[in-house]
């Protein structure tokens, strides 16, 4: 096997070579998962819970050490790294608790009963992105096991360490050999394989909108089911009740958390134009005090983006109406400063998703016109609404076409709570109960009593 480097992007230091997965070691890893299905499927529900609550106790004993490995991979800040992993273990509880609440219903029929059951799909393909390899690792590992599927995990090629680690402790755990294997191996080896595997029943995707589309024809050759998550480009809505302060204070958190590079990032951050300038003024300011540096400082808020490659991306959308350029380290490690352009929604910045520390702020008028501008775009991920007007915040939450939005809040994720796009950010949904859909079939079963 070839190996490959994993490499600081912090440092630009290499962490560990490790040996790269091809098509031979990705049928292989099917075939154990495979092999380990019937014996997982058959185990008591309560069985199933207690090793996923097993996995949960060992995230969080090994937190400190997750943290790390995330930190030094992804380059991004420990102290989020921690809240990362914290979540990881509520995923695992959460599942663990679920197991047992996931099931069919009688149905009155003539003649005999009708019952359903949620039925595993089988052998499961999980492939995620490098932004928070770990977390939506979790999302995915979490409901497929509680369902009783068995799984292929690739993690993207630039961050397998904490997946990899994650599997150790999956055995550790007890969860039986063969039940879940991570491969790393790049997307268009490993991942193409798994897409294109008769013996794998569904893909859990999470990644670029251009890959997703990949995804979803490889998918269809087979019939496979699919959940993608895919990009964003969210809106930010500040009217003029809001509280400003607290709104300024919180926007930049909602766009250059993890560099940006975060696919619910609030990267449209629509101002209404009576408030504008007295918004950027505030916006600018609280952009300013983000402390942006090494990762391992638990004050830092930001770090570096993923690669050399990736910066000249990000830094290609900045051409236009610069507001705000800060501060970032030089020499080593890929670094990119927070950046505010003034913009309209038809710019480029404000079409594409940038996935780095760049917002693009536009004015807006009124109510009708923010929603409009809001919804001009392929995607509907995410996004968050700032009003002191209760009715006007629910009308625009339910006017925007996206599948997450929070009121006066950044917020996005929970583990009990669904997750997932509308439009071209895809399909399916992740966390919470709603997740557990996407790795069950439902099964109709009728028993004549005449
Ligand atoms: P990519 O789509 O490039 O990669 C995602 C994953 O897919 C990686 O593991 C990658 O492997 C793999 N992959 C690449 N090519 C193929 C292929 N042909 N077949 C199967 N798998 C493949 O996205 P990035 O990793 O660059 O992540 C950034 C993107 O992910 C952003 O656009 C962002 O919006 C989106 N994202 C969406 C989220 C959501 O929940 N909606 C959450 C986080 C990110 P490898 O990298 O090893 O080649």
């Amino acid at each position: 096997m070839t190996r490959f480097a994993v490499v600081n992007p912090a440092t630009e230091e290499t962490i560990v070579e490790i040996e790269e997965a091809g098509v031979e070691e990705a049928d292989e890893a099917v075939a154990r998962a495979k092999a380990a299905f019937p014996t997982w499927r058959a185990l008591p529900p309560s069985e199933r819970a207690r090793l996923l609550r097993n996995v949960a106790a060992l995230v969080e004993e090994h937190a400190d050490e997750l943290a790390r490995i995330e930190s030094e991979n992804v380059g991004k800040p420990i102290s989020g790294a921690r809240a990362e992993v914290a979540m990881v273990a509520e995923v695992f509880h959460f599942y663990a608790g679920a197991v047992d609440k996931h099931y069919g219903e009688t149905i009155p029929v003539a003649g005999g009963v009708d019952m359903t059951f949620r039925e595993p799909l089988g052998v499961v393909g999980l492939i995620v992105p490098w932004n928070f390899p770990l977390n939506i690792a979790s999302w995915k590992l979490g409901p497929a096991l509680a369902c009783g599927n068995t799984v292929v995990l690739k993690p993207a090629e630039l961050t397998p360490l904490s997946a990899l680690r994650l599997q150790e402790l999956m055995g550790e755990a007890g969860i039986p050999e063969g039940v879940v294997n991570v491969l790393a191996g790049k997307g268009s080896v490993v991942g193409q394989r798994l897409v294109e595997h008769p013996d794998v029943a569904k893909i859990g995707f999470t990644g670029s909108t251009e890959i997703g589309r990949e995804v979803m024809k490889g998918a269809a050759q087979t019939i496979k089911r699919v959940t993608l998550e895919l990009g964003g480009k969210s809106a930010n809505v500040i009217f003029e009740d809001a509280d400003l302060e607290q709104a300024a204070r919180a926007a930049p958190y909602a766009v250059f958390d993890n560099a940006g590079q975060d696919c619910c990032a609030r990267s449209r951050i629509f101002v209404q134009r009576s408030i504008y300038d007295r918004f950027l003024e505030l916006l600018i300011s609280a952009t300013d005090g983000m402390k942006v540096g090494d990762p391992r400082d638990q004050e830092t808020e930001m770090g570096p983006l993923i690669s050399a490659e990736h910066r000249e991306r990000v830094s290609s959308y900045v051409d236009g109406n610069v507001a705000f350029r800060g501060n970032a380290p030089h020499g080593p490690g890929f670094w990119f400063p927070c950046t505010l352009v003034e913009a309209s929604n038809d710019d480029r910045i404000a079409r594409e998703e940038v996935f780095g520390p760049v917002a693009a702020v536009i004015p807006f008028e009124d109510e009708a016109e923010v929603v409009e501008l809001a919804n001009a775009t392929p995607f509907g991920l995410s996004g968050s609404i700032w009003t002191r007007d209760g009715a006007r915040a629910l009308r625009v939450a339910r006017g925007i076409e996206s599948g997450v939005l929070s009121v006066n809040s950044n917020s996005s994720v929970r583990p009990t709570t669904p997750f997932g796009g509308f439009k071209q950010s895809g399909f399916g949904r992740e966390l919470g109960m709603h997740a557990l859909e996407g790795y069950s079939e439902v099964k109709n079963v009728y028993f004549s009593t005449d």
